[in-house]
C-alpha cells in the first residue's frame, strides 16, 4: 500500500490513516507530525518551521521535501506508506513522483477525504491534539485516550488561523486532485460521515 492522502485541514485524514497502519502495519507519514516533532526536539529545522505554522502558512518546500525523503528511506517505509499531509502543492507532487521513480516504485493511489469547508470549520475549532502521540478528539477530552498525554489546542486550530489554513488549501492544495485524476489514481471518499463509516468507503475505494 503506498498512498497519498488528500482533504482539508480537519478532514480526518489523520484518523483515517492510523486506522490502516493499526490494521496494516504500513508506516504513516504525516509532515505536520514530523514538523511538530522537529519544533518539540528544538531542531533547526523546527525552529524556521514553527512561524510559518503557527501562521497557518505552509512551511518552504526545500524544508518538507528533505523531511519527506529520509523518512521515506527508513526500514519501515519499505512494506509501504500513506503520506497525509503530503504532498501540499504541485511542486511537492512532482519532487514526490521523481523521488518515487527513483525509488522503483509507484504510488497505488491518492485518496480524497471530501469534507465541506463549513464543517472544517466547526471539526477544527473544537479539535484537540495529543502533545505525545498526535491523538485527535473533540475539546472536552483532557487526557488523550491512547496513551495519556496532555490534550492541548493546536496554535493552528485557533479561529483566527483557520480561515487562512482553508484559503492555503483551496488555492495550493487542492489543484492536486485535478492532478492525481490526471493520473488516473485519484479515490473519493465522502469524509462528512460517522469515522468508521469513512473507514468503510476508504476500504472500498482501496479495493481492500
Ligand atoms: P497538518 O498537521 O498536516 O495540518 O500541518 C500543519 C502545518 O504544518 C501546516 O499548516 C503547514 O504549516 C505545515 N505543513 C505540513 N505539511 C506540509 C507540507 N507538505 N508542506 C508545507 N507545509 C506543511
Amino acid at each position: 500500500m503506498k498512498i497519498v492522502l488528500l482533504g482539508g485541514p480537519g478532514a480526518g485524514k489523520g484518523t483515517q490513516a492510523q486506522r490502516l497502519v493499526a490494521e496494516y502495519g504500513v508506516a504513516h507519514i504525516s509532515t505536520g507530525d514530523l514538523l511538530r516533532a522537529a519544533i518539540k526536539a528544538g531542531t533547526e529545522l523546527g525552529k524556521k518551521a514553527k512561524s510559518f505554522m503557527d501562521k497557518g502558512q505552509l512551511v518552504p518546500d526545500d524544508l518538507v521535501i528533505g523531511l519527506v525523503k529520509e523518512r521515506l528511506a527508513q526500514d519501515d517505509a519499505q512494506k509501504g506508506f500513506i503520506l497525509d499531509g503530503f504532498p501540499r502543492n504541485t511542486a511537492q507532487a512532482v519532487v514526490l513522483d521523481s523521488e518515487l521513480s527513483d525509488m522503483g516504485i509507484a504510488l497505488d493511489a491518492a485518496l480524497l477525504v471530501d469534507v465541506d469547508s463549513a464543517v472544517i470549520v466547526k471539526r477544527l475549532s473544537s479539535r484537540r491534539t495529543c502533545r505525545s502521540c498526535g491523538y485527535t478528539a473533540p475539546a472536552g477530552v483532557d487526557v488523550c485516550p491512547r496513551c495519556g498525554g496532555e490534550m492541548y489546542q493546536r496554535d493552528d486550530d485557533k479561529p483566527e488561523t483557520i480561515q487562512h489554513r482553508l484559503d492555503v488549501y483551496q488555492t495550493q492544495t487542492a489543484p492536486l486532485v485535478e492532478y492525481y485524476k490526471g493520473h488516473g489514481i485519484l479515490k473519493t471518499v465522502n469524509g462528512d460521515q460517522p469515522v468508521d463509516e469513512v473507514y468503510k468507503d476508504v476500504k472500498e475505494v482501496l479495493g481492500l
